[in-house]
């Protein structure tokens, strides 16, 4: 194999309606990294954390972390990387971490709140993330958040480490809580990403893996339309960013009508990344 350095292929330009469209990737692991650049992805806008939490099997120190990162990232050079915290709890738990019996684990200590509650594993993080932005920019995003406090106490410690001071947190918009709450997570994030597969499943109080229930998890769309819209509005309005990285971004149904609200910010599975590109163009077509 060539040891050169991969670059993410540039591609055309996207636009819609003069605005230009960011083609982003979800990955979690070096294979889909690969995936992502060879796609012309613009960039990572979601790195999921949980793959290299729920296959190793002791807790994942700095330097451990730091090698994950540089292995999946290093061989090729991208134009953004968003790293979102582990999000464990609910389904995810891995076995060396004490994890309570939940009754209700997908409402229980989740995504950053069990973060909160265990600060040994947020902090490690947090550096790992902070050592790896010195040779490659990153961006740090959080799920599950519910409050803005959530997201200030984070940037307190983040900016407790040396080279923190610069980076960028984020929000993930997924529960109804921070729906309602937006205005201020806003104001204390400097990006926004919405993740509608949670989002429409505590929305609707209907299981994401459910199929019995999937008619009301399909539903989530329409229900939270004006929100979403709103939500894209208000982040253009503050000069934030705002991603979409739940599947409905990478879904042909759903792609004219948020393109339609605005949103410039689609962040998707490698392999839909065509797809995804064909379907903008066609919306473009047809305006
Ligand atoms: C989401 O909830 O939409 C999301 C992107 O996060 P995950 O699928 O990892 O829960
Ligand atoms: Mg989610």
């Amino acid at each position: 194999e060539s040891s050169r350095a991969r670059h993410m292929a540039p591609g055309k330009p996207l636009e819609y309606r003069k605005h230009k469209i960011s083609l982003l990737a979800n990955v979690s692991s070096r294979e889909e990294a690969i995936a992502a650049s060879d796609s012309g992805a613009d960039g990572i806008g979601l790195f999921r954390m949980e793959n290299i939490y729920l296959t190793s099997r002791t807790i994942p120190d700095e330097r451990f972390l730091l090698k994950q990162f540089e292995e999946i990232f290093s061989h090729m050079i991208v134009k953004e990387i968003t790293i979102r915290l582990v999000d464990i709890g609910s389904d995810k738990t891995p076995a060396y971490l004490d994890f309570k019996n939940e009754i209700n684990p997908a409402l229980g200590l989740r995504g950053i709140r069990f973060l909160l509650k265990h600060r040994n594993l947020l902090q490690t993080q947090l550096e790992a993330c902070i050592r790896f932005n010195r040779k490659v920019p990153i961006k740090i995003l959080l799920p599950m958040v519910s409050v803005p406090s959530e997201v200030i106490e984070v940037r307190e410690i983040v900016s407790g480490i040396k080279g923190g001071e610069k980076i960028p947190v984020g929000a993930m918009i997924e529960t109804p809580a921070a729906v309602f709450n937006f205005d201020s997570i806003l104001e204390t994030s400097d990006f926004i990403s919405i993740g509608t597969n949670d989002l429409f499943q505590y929305t609707m109080a209907a299981d994401r893996e459910n199929k019995a229930v999937a008619g009301y998890f399909d539903m989530g769309f329409e229900t939270l339309y004006g929100s979403i819209k709103g939500m894209i509005e208000k982040s253009r309005d503050a000069v934030k960013d705002c991603t979409i990285c739940g599947e409905i971004a990478g879904d042909r149904e759903y792609i004219s009508s948020i393109l339609k609200i605005g949103l410039t910010r689609f962040s998707v599975l490698p392999n839909l990344i065509p797809q995804v590109r064909e379907e903008i163009m066609k919306c473009n077509l047809q305006k």
